[in-house]
């Protein structure tokens, strides 16, 4: 990784910024103490990789396993061996799982937008996609799922590649792709969590021309997103302004679905109770 959490601030840190505020890892023959950065998602000590030799190929890094300290579950460390899957949930209330779809038809505008915040120049063709494998997986079905929760799945469940845009500059020049943090390793897991713990990491990660997959060493940026505020329970006006291509694109998708959910009014958080 090439930023970390500070071990104070917590909030993210580059190996050039901690090596300016803590100094090297020596001085002379003698090791310095400095406090640990953290991992993002499992929030374990790291070390600094490669500090010694070359100074452009330093990583922060997870300890290796070791018989007195087992290695901790991490996304992050995990990278392409660990997914998160909707698993067709079992204690159905069809009701709920009906007006929770219709329900978020109803907003689609709000969530599309809200997506695309989180995500950065998101496509609505993705956007698209993810509601019809929603629909595919039953992820209504979940219980606790509340409303405002559903794009969590779709950005859970997906890699956001890079977005060239026609100028000469990428819109966004890395991958995206968000994780848990390390208590939760399924959906069940995060719907379960206290609110105060309902949050996500997302990260960026720059993958070097030539290479593949999302490894650890390429994560360049993280933030951590507070996903426990209900953005359909506090409305701001244009929350629901989309541009018109986008709404012809959904209406093109979805002709018979967006004709029925016209009739739902208001959203499933406030008319349902919290479950
Ligand atoms: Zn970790």
């Amino acid at each position: 990784m090439k930023v970390a959490r500070h071990p104070v601030t917590l909030k993210p840190i580059t190996i050039a910024q901690y090596r300016f505020e803590f100094g090297p890892p020596y001085q002379g023959q003698i090791k310095l103490l400095r406090p640990e950065a953290t991992c993002p998602a499992c929030h374990e000590a790291l070390l600094i990789r490669g500090e010694k030799v070359e100074a452009d190929r330093m990583t922060f890094s997870h300890y290796p396993a070791s018989a007195t300290k087992p290695s901790v579950f991490c996304p992050i460390k995990a990278a392409g061996k660990h997914k998160y899957e909707v698993l067709c949930p079992v204690d159905e209330d069809p009701l709920r799982t009906r007006q929770l779809r219709e329900s978020f038809f109803a907003n689609w505008k709000l969530h599309w937008r809200r997506f695309a915040q989180y995500v950065g120049y998101a496509d609505i063709g993705d956007f698209i996609s993810m509601i019809k494998v929603a629909d595919k997986s039953n992820v209504w079905r979940y219980r606790s799922l509340q409303e405002h929760e559903v794009i969590i799945v779709f950005m859970l469940t997906s890699d956001f590649k890079p977005v060239l845009g026609k100028g000469t500059e990428p819109l966004r020049k890395n991958w995206v792709r968000f994780w848990f943090e390390s208590r939760a390793t399924s959906f069940e897991d995060f719907w379960n969590l206290q609110t105060n713990h309902k949050v996500i990491i997302r990260t960026e990660y720059n993958v070097p021309v030539g290479k593949r997959g999302l490894k650890p060493d390429y994560l360049e940026q993280f933030k951590v997103l507070d996903m426990s505020h209900n953005y359909l329970a506090n409305r701001r006006e244009g929350d629901d302004h989309v541009p018109d291509y986008v709404e012809r694109r959904m209406i093109q998708a979805f002709r018979n679905l967006l004709g029925i959910s016209s009739v739902v009014t208001g959203s499933l958080s406030r008319s349902m109770p919290k479950l």
